[in-house]
């Protein structure tokens, strides 16, 4: 599958079992030649499930008042990274819900200058925090952040709407993406996979426009239902066998069309199937983020229903992931950044798509 059109891409929705294991096995055999064999862990830390969005998938939008809010301190944010900088992770994600006030922005500036300095630069740090505006991205970016993850969640504008309510905008979305390029972030995107009202044709252009974006990193996943959620209504036909189908496919075509990025394989596989995030390594992806908080916040940072490890400690994740990892043959990346290639080709100015 070396020339993948965009019909070709839309007739591998329709595969047989057979041909689609050939199609993970090509993506991995990609996978291996670009990007090898090790995987690279980043500690997740969802430090606040305080939304100022009210995004019509999501399980801690703000009109969702049967959930307990939370914000985790500095140090407890802190003590969190600096057991994933110990045990060797490379790096950590900070996410929470989207707030872009004063002291939410100091907040994370300071968080961010603190793990510089105890970790004396070594411990990447990557965002993701949503949609602000270019000077907090550029203030959080001078504090020692490098990637950012925004999801575009679809590339289908009118499918975007349908989404959201009238003031969550996509062209902002796309700016955003384009500020925090510009800024210099190594830029993580991606999609939903499975939503409502989407088409196999809306998920290959999606794979499209991550490549002509020239994206470092890829971090999309199934959309998985939240009961307290308007989209939970309009999704009748929804099926855990499709959502993971779809999503290992989307995984697999990404690695073929896109070849040296970075792509997570990602909590919610797992919520589809005990063997989810393997599944997603085995089909081309090569990032993993364990959930490294406080056990006590994880049963509130619900973005959908049934999200896994929520009873499980930092501990029991590092030790789980490694058995996982080991079980299928791969290796983890300790002590590095696990920057993709991509990236690295890209600030050479090798890439010509931008
Ligand atoms: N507030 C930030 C980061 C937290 S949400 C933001 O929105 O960018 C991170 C991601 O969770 C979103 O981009 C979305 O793709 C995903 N998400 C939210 N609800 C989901 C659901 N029901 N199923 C699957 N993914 C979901
Ligand atoms: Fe908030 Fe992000 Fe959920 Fe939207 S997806 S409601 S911005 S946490």
């Amino acid at each position: 599958m070396h020339n993948l059109s965009k019909s070709k891409m839309i007739e591998t929705f329709s595969y047989s079992e057979n041909e689609l294991n050939q199609l993970y096995h090509q993506a991995y055999e990609t996978k291996l030649k670009y990007v090898g064999n090790k995987v690279y862990l980043r500690g997740l830390i969802e430090f606040s499930n305080i939304c100022s969005k009210d995004c019509f998938y999501c399980g801690i939008r703000k009109s969702n008042k049967k959930i307990t809010r939370y914000q985790m301190s500095e140090s407890e944010i802190i003590q969190a990274a600096e057991w994933a900088y110990k045990q060797g992770y490379g790096s950590v994600v900070l996410q929470s819900g989207e707030r872009s006030d004063p002291e939410f922005v100091s907040f994370v500036t300071r968080v961010l200058s603190e793990l510089k300095k105890i970790t004396k630069g070594e411990l990447g740090i990557t965002l993701s925090l949503g949609e602000q505006d270019k000077h907090t991205y550029e203030q959080w970016f001078a504090a020692g952040a490098h990637r950012y993850l925004l999801r575009i969640e679809t590339t289908n504008d009118k499918l975007y709407k349908s989404l959201h309510p009238v003031d969550h905008d996509y062209t902002r979305r796309l700016h955003c993406l384009q500020d925090l390029q510009d800024i210099g972030y190594q830029v993580g995107t991606g999609v939903m996979i499975g939503l409502p009202g989407q088409t196999e044709e809306d998920l290959v252009n999606d794979i499209l426009f991550i490549k002509e974006k020239d994206i470092d990193m890829i971090g999309m996943g199934p959309y998985i239902l939240h009961q307290d959620t308007p989209l939970k209504q309009r999704a009748q036909d929804y099926s855990t066998d499709r959502q993971l189908s779809l999503t290992l496919i989307m995984i697999a075509l990404t690695r073929l069309y896109c070849k040296d990025v970075n792509i997570a394989s990602t909590t919610a596989l797992q919520t589809l199937h005990p063997q989810g995030r393997e599944l997603g390594l085995q089909a081309g992806a090569n990032i993993l983020m364990p959930n490294i908080g406080l056990t006590k916040y994880r049963n509130l940072y619900t973005l959908y229903d049934n999200k896994p490890c929520r009873e499980d400690t930092a501990e029991i994740c590092k030790v789980c992931f490694e058995n996982r990892i080991e079980s299928i043959n791969e290796k983890i990346g300790y002590h590095e950044w696990g920057d993709s290639p991509h990236f690295e080709r890209r600030i050479d100015g090798e890439t010509t798509t931008r």
